[in-house]
């Protein structure tokens, strides 16, 4: 495995095989790239679109949906034509199980209008036809010149094989356990059926692979050994992570580890939403992790204290808030005009104890009165006291410095 050592900090990451998708470049030298996937019906197309499109502008690079039926096939190319009117460009890939050979084949238009295709070998089909199934749709994303996610899922994972390795550990000398028996099967699915696709005509740079599962020791050992044993690009992600801060807690703690070592070239969080939540919280914690463990920019951070004794209301939490909430709504304009910009840092502290010290640290901070402490704010800014601000309209007047802060610190963009 080779290893690259020019990344921001200290992750030297596994270089792997760069696949182009749509308009984006997963592994390589690439950024690690964001993606996500829509829990709507893709029959609906009109659906469909608006939760993509509401993804893309939430920052998934890449957005995957299910295509499990036939409506569900010819509904893609409707969808990609109301995102084309949306101009919003990002690449969409189908999803298939069990009977994605016969839907590509019944409808190509949906082959063409998509930009990646994930198949599971699991569930491409049973018995003697699944080898026959697998290489169908192998053949049309060939024909259309398409990469193949091969995404393995311990969910679904292909008994046949697992009966095969677990009579080969039988002869073992010294047989291994049940678990790496399991983590062993994963990594066979994924780098077998890798293999019998390059030999089918798919060119190895057309190939990402995946083996998720829903442990966090399993996810970290399987990715550990497969990133190992081949350079294809890896795709990362947690399988049924959970809900709320289970969900992101589990993730974080498996991609971490693996990012922090350089493996994956493109991620996914699977957080459960709460009944009509908000879908593309996936999108803001899969960039959180990777601009917390500093492999990508995304918007600029708000380190904020957690409070303590020594804050007598709750005004910093609130401007901390609001400060954040300003930050990404001004993003969008500020990302298409401004160079740099999404590496700004700023700090709300509660009080003197650690407020100026954390706001010195950051391009901007404000430390708040703590109890018994002077009424007044003062304003760091690149590690100079800039202002004391004072009375009702501080939230006002600190957004007012940062605005200020960005158009005159980060140089506008060249058309
Ligand atoms: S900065 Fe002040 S208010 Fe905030 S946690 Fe530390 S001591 Fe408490």
């Amino acid at each position: 495995m080779t290893m690259k050592t020019d990344m921001p900090g200290t992750v030297r990451r596994r270089i792997s095989r760069c696949v182009r998708v749509g308009n984006v470049l997963i592994g390589g030298e690439n950024p690690i790239v964001v993606q996500s996937m829509t829990n709507t019906d893709t029959v609906d197309d009109f659906g469909t679109a608006m939760q993509v499109a509401q993804l893309a502008r939430a920052g998934s690079e890449i957005v995957r949906i299910t295509v499990n039926t036939r409506e569900a096939a010819a509904a893609v190319p409707r969808i990609v034509e109301r995102l084309d009117t949306m101009g919003i460009m990002v690449p969409l890939v189908g999803d298939f199980h069990f009977n994605g050979h016969k839907l590509l084949s019944e409808v190509p238009e949906a082959a063409s209008a998509l930009s990646k295709l994930r198949i599971n070998p699991g569930n491409v089909g049973k018995g003697a036809k699944r080898d026959e199934q697998f290489a169908r749709l192998i053949e049309i994303a060939c024909r259309h010149d398409k990469p193949v996610r091969i995404g393995v899922n311990w969910g679904s994972l292909d008994q046949t094989l697992l009966a095969r390795i677990m009579d080969e550990n039988a002869k073992r000398s010294e047989p291994l356990d049940a678990t790496q028996i399991m983590r062993e099967a994963m990594v066979t699915s994924a780098l077998e059926s890798a293999e019998r696709a390059v030999e089918l005509g798919l060119p190895a740079d057309h190939i990402v692979l995946s083996c998720k599962v829903s442990g966090v020791q399993d996810l970290i050992a399987i990715y550990r050994d497969i990133a190992r044993r081949c350079d294809y690009a890896l795709h990362l992600g947690l399988t049924e992570a959970g809900m709320g801060s289970k969900g992101i807690v589990a993730s974080t703690a498996a991609m971490a580890v693996l990012l922090q070592e350089g493996i994956g070239d493109t991620i996914r969080v699977s957080l459960t939403p709460e009944p009509n939540g908000d879908r593309t919280k996936e999108v803001i914690v899969a960039q959180e992790i990777l601009q917390t463990v500093g492999l990508r920019a995304f918007t600029p951070l708000v380190a904020a204290c957690p409070g303590c004794g020594r804050t007598t209301s709750t005004y910093f939490q609130e401007l901390a808030q609001d400060i954040q909430s300003h930050v990404r709504e001004c993003m969008p304009k500020w990302k298409l005009e401004r160079n740099g910009v999404e590496n700004m840092t700023l700090a709300v502290m509660g009080c003197v104890v650690n407020g100026p010290g954390e706001s010195k640290h950051a391009n901007i901070g404000i430390s708040l009165p703590g109890s018994g402490e002077a009424p007044v704010a003062p304003v760091y800014v690149d590690g100079e006291r800039f202002i004391t601000l004072r009375g009702e309209h501080i939230s006002t007047e600190f957004k007012k410095i940062v605005d200020d802060y960005v158009v005159r610190k980060f140089p506008a963009r060249q058309e």
